[in-house]
């Protein structure tokens, strides 16, 4: 590991919180250290030659089973960055309450650079290559979408899977993230951006907590500069846009980025670049080509979205941004934590403004698991009893006299019972509403506690020793 890697960062968060819970001795270092990491380098034969494909999957901590994390398709994927976010699924499953141990995997390969036909066998040859370590399983290691991955790729792994376990019963839970019809839940596409949005309605909640990043009032207006467009970043710009009528002022993609005064349309420009390839042209909007400096502009809010150590200790003095909401996990290094720190920029962690795909990912394995879509068997139940409940008070207010109706928009929003996609962001919106307040106590009553990434750490790390601890170790 070298100084100022991606892994070395998450270890000097870690260590600051560590130093501030009182541990047993040594568990602070059996909480830190990656327990495994896997390397494969697998052949499959396209194009009329045999490619070597090298891919890993880490797993931090198996203080709870099955471990958890997504799957990477990257050029860049490397060791260190697979076990920084491993570790980094520990502390975020730990901080939301999902029973899981922290996991991550990811291929070396540009996605793009290869045709649907071939990615599926490469996808399938590499869950051949997890499955025979028991690297994917419903009860051991679940994986799920992350950079360059998506429902696809989960489809495709799953049945695998199956087809390798065909006496599996709970094979669909091996993987999250998988389309509805291939088992998956409604809202988990959305799930990680839906997750971004909760924690800042949350966090706009708090006066003492915005008075801290220097904001006031409530999300209505409040300028948001968004890097990366991809599955995470696109959702929360355009939930923020369309719910919170929040102006996203500018978008910063690969071949640059693009602002308009009064804000973009995001699902104009998401169209945008699934036609050209990118942001440049996008009508009505101004595009710098040097995207990286339109970090620096000044706004309440910046989402990095894209990749890690996009914040460094070179750029972090000129962040201009009141409040940062990590999106992406690791956008900011340790150094760039500390400096904005002292500057006073508020920042909202990756272990908790992220958890929202685990989140939901745990839904959807625990639906698997019981084979049932959630609501099935309480939704109708549910709007029997309301209807009942409408027609006594009707039949009461009759009695007494008075006549009583009630509005088309009441009816069709108190009488339905829930479907899964409103028990999912319902279960989701709490998630993220307790954990913000498990942080924001601390950050608020341990005054060796002084910023919200510290809070998170600590929750975490409590949380994770006392499994520990229940299990005699
Ligand atoms: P994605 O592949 O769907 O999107 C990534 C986007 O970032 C793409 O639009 C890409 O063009 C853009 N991008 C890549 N490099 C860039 C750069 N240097 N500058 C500007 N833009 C760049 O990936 P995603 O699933 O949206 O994941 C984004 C981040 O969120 C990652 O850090 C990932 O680990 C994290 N995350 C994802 C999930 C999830 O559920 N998908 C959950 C938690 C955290």
């Amino acid at each position: 590991m070298t100084a100022g890697s991606f892994r070395a960062s998450v270890e000097r968060m870690f260590n600051r919180a560590a130093a501030l819970v009182d541990l047993p001795p040594g568990l602070e270092e059996k909480i830190r250290v990656c327990n495994s990491t896997y390397t494969v380098r697998f052949g499959v034969r396209l194009r009329g030659a045999i490619h070597t494909f090298v891919g890993y999957r880490s797993v931090h901590s198996e203080h709870m089973e099955p471990v958890k994390g997504g799957i990477r398709y990257a050029l860049s994927v490397n060791q260190d960055e697979v076990e920084a976010l491993a570790a980094l699924m520990t502390y975020k499953c730990a901080l939301v309450e999902v029973p899981f141990g922290g996991s991550k995997g990811g291929l070396c390969i540009d996605p793009r650079e290869w045709d649907v036909d071939e990615l599926e066998r490469i996808t399938r040859r590499f869950t051949y290559e997890l499955s025979r370590r028991s690297l994917i399983s419903p009860s051991q290691n679940v994986p799920a979408p992350d950079m360059g991955t998506g429902e696809r790729e989960m489809a495709w792994m799953a049945d695998a899977y199956k087809r390798l376990h065909p006496e599996d019963i709970n094979a669909k839970a091996c993987v999250t993230g998988k389309p509805r019809a291939g088992g998956g839940i409604a809202g988990r596409v959305e799930a990680t951006g839906r997750g971004l949005q909760y924690a800042l309605r949350e966090f706009f909640r708090h006066p003492e907590a915005l008075k801290r990043a220097g904001l006031s009032g409530d999300l209505s207006g409040k300028r948001i500069v968004v890097q990366g467009l991809g599955n995470v970043g696109f959702h929360v710009a355009h939930f923020l846009q369309t719910e919170d009528d929040c102006e996203i002022v500018t978008v910063i993609e690969r071949d640059g980025a693009v602002s308009a005064k009064g804000g973009l349309d995001i699902a104009a420009l998401r169209e945008h670049i699934r036609e050209t390839g990118g942001v440049r042209g996008f009508p009505g909007a101004e595009f710098r080509e040097n995207g990286l400096e339109a970090l620096e502009d000044e706004c309440d809010v910046l989402i990095p979205a894209a990749i890690e150590s996009v914040i460094h200790a070179d750029n972090a003095g000129r962040i201009r941004a009141k409040l940062i909401l990590e999106a992406a996990n690791g956008p900011i290094t340790a150094e760039a934590n500390a400096l904005l720190r002292d500057r006073g920029t508020v920042v909202i962690p990756d272990l908790y403004a992220n958890a929202g795909g685990v989140t939901v990912s745990y839904f959807e394995w625990v639906k698997n698991l019981s084979q049932i879509r959630m609501g099935r068997l309480e939704k109708r139940h549910e709007e029997a009893r309301n209807h009942l409940l409408v027609k006594e008070l009707q039949r009461l207010s009759a009695d007494a006299g008075f006549e009583w109706t009630l509005s088309d928009n009441f009816k069709s929003a108190y009488l339905r019972g829930a479907d899964e996609i409103e028990l999912v962001r319902s279960g989701l919106d709490d998630t993220m509403r307790e954990a913000y307040t498990q942080m924001q106590t601390v950050w608020f009553e341990d005054d060796r506690v002084d910023d919200l990434r510290t809070a998170a750490y600590v929750v975490a790390v409590r949380r994770i020793a006392k499994v520990y601890e229940s299990l005699g170790l």
